[in-house]
């Protein structure tokens, strides 16, 4: 097709998910230079940012503020927004097929991993993934409750970010996130919890750990929390350490050096106390009802035959008593109606974004797709810039090579929506609301009133837009 106003060619893309990986795809997409592109981002939650919005920290806005950078995107001509639409829901693969050359999935994962050990079912036991989401307000997670005023102490299985995300929230004095975005339920509970020690334990050593050096030393900062860990847990064993020395990021030397001093220091009067715990693999979750302790295997780190450090158990077990365990293992995607899935990562296979019909299998024409849904869950927003790039890179290859979809429709999207009765969010919508949740967080001396159902966002939604329209 070509636009008759130019005579450049029109490229029709779709874009499922509206996260970092979807808008920075955008953003390279419009800004090809030879071809007139025009975009439709589907989100299924009327507000866009995906994890931006619903996963970072409420305690870590700057992080928050990459969000400028889409706002831009989605100024730019050619771009359209279509909130509270989602795929497999109100719309179908088919229907985007018959409308655009190419469609990227960029829908992320959002669940918790199971690990799949007796006593999961628990009461008490919770993936990472729902309290993240609760905290930050999103309409999936409203109903957890945590019964935090029943908990002194907390275990977090895995040490990646996202374990200390939630470990910092427990911990810190829950008026420090009073003035942020966080969700005004998850605050309530925070004001009532009894957490007095959370502790987080890794199945490796602190020379393999999964966190970040920074967010380490982020939780010891947080006035009345410390950091604790025992000198033998925190010394790397000598094969580690010798990896460590020569291999290891300075990122990962920093990490262990910060845990040596800690272990050194006298224990202090800090009211929560923040233990990081070492070679501790969990087996089972006790308890008749509710979570009572967690039994776990203390393993070892050996060399493999190929020379990699692996972990493996000494046979010896532990229990470690608790009130609550939360489960931070890895995201999960879930499978959509009509794309391809690939069980071992949760994510859509694909060979540098071009999706396949299934693992190893032939390239799907026409079909992309970035960030986790392309990954799997790893890496962190700016990761899904140079990946989005790249993936972009491969469907304009494709667009000059004449492999695309070939739409048959002329009907607009918008149009069909309408037919089935969904009521879309346009972007000048979620900028009313926007502005709104930042007016009301200011009446209420925080960042942002985050609405937290779809109902009381639609709702608000649809006062906005008669309130203008009436003035
Ligand atoms: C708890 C947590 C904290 C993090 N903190 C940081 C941090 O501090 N700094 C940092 O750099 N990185 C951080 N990250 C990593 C960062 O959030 C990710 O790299 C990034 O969000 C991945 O982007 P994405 O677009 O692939 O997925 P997402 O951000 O998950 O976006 C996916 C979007 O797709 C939508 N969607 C899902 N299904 C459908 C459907 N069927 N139809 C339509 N839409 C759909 C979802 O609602 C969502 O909006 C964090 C991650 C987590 C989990």
């Amino acid at each position: 097709m070509t636009n008759p106003d130019s005579q450049t060619p029109t490229w029709r893309i779709a874009v499922i998910g509206s996260g970092p990986s979807a808008f920075y795809a955008a953003q390279f997409a419009l800004n090809q230079k030879d071809v007139d592109v025009r975009l439709d981002m589907f989100e299924r939650l009327p507000v866009p940012f995906g994890l931006v919005r619903l996963g970072v920290a409420p305690d870590h806005q700057v992080v928050k503020r990459v969000v400028n950078i889409y706002n831009k995107v989605a100024a730019a001509p050619g771009f359209r927004y279509f909130g509270n639409v989602e795929l497999g829901r109100d719309l179908q693969i088919e229907d985007l097929e018959r409308r655009y050359d190419q469609i990227i999935y960029a829908f992320g994962c959002s669940k918790s991993s199971n690990i799949g050990l007796p006593g999961e079912e628990l009461a008490g036991v919770h993936g990472a993934a729902e309290m993240v989401g609760w905290y930050n307000g999103h309409p999936d997670f409203r109903g957890e409750r945590y019964g935090l005023s029943e908990v002194e102490h907390a275990v977090v299985i895995g040490n990646g970010n996202v374990a200390l995300d939630v470990a910092r929230v427990l911990l810190q004095p829950p008026e420090r996130l009073a003035p942020s975005d966080i969700s005004d339920a998850a605050l309530e509970e925070l004001r009532r919890s009894s957490i007095r020690e959370v502790s987080m334990l890794g199945r490796r050593g602190p020379a393999q750990a999964a966190y970040s050096a920074k967010e380490l030393e982020e939780v010891d900062e947080v006035d009345e929390v410390e950091l604790v860990v025992s000198k033998q847990e925190a010394t790397p064993d000598p094969k580690s350490a010798a990896w460590l020395e020569e291999h290891g990021s300075r990122g990962k030397q920093r990490s262990v050096r910060y845990l040596k001093t800690c272990s050194e220091r006298e224990p202090d009067q800090h009211s929560r106390k923040f233990r990081c715990r070492f070679l501790l693999s969990p087996v089972a979750f006790l308890g008749s009802e509710r979570v009572e302790a967690v039994r776990v295997e203390q393993m070892e780190i050996y060399e493999d035959d190929a020379g990699v450090l692996r972990s493996r158990s000494t046979g010896t077990t532990q229990d470690i008593p608790c009130q609550m365990v939360l489960l931070s293992v890895g995201y999960r995607g879930d499978p959509l109606p009509g794309v391809p899935y690939n069980e071992r990562n949760g994510a859509v296979p694909n060979v540098d974004g071009r999706v396949q019909h299934e693992p190893g299998g032939d390239v799907r024409a026409g079909h992309f797709a970035v960030g986790w849904s392309k990954r799997g869950p790893s890496g962190i927003i700016g990761t899904n810039m140079a990946d989005s790039r790249a993936t972009v890179m491969c469907m304009m290859e494709d667009r000059r090579s004449g492999s695309g979809l070939n739409p048959s429709s002329d009907q607009d999207t918008a149009e069909l929506l309408r037919e089935r009765g969904a009521e879309v969010v346009t972007w000048a919508d979620w900028l009313r609301l926007d502005a709104w949740e930042v007016a009301e967080g200011k009446k209420r001396g925080k960042l942002r009133q985050k609405l937290e159902t779809v109902e009381e966002m639609m709702r608000v939604i649809r006062e906005l837009r008669d309130a203008e329209a009436d003035s």
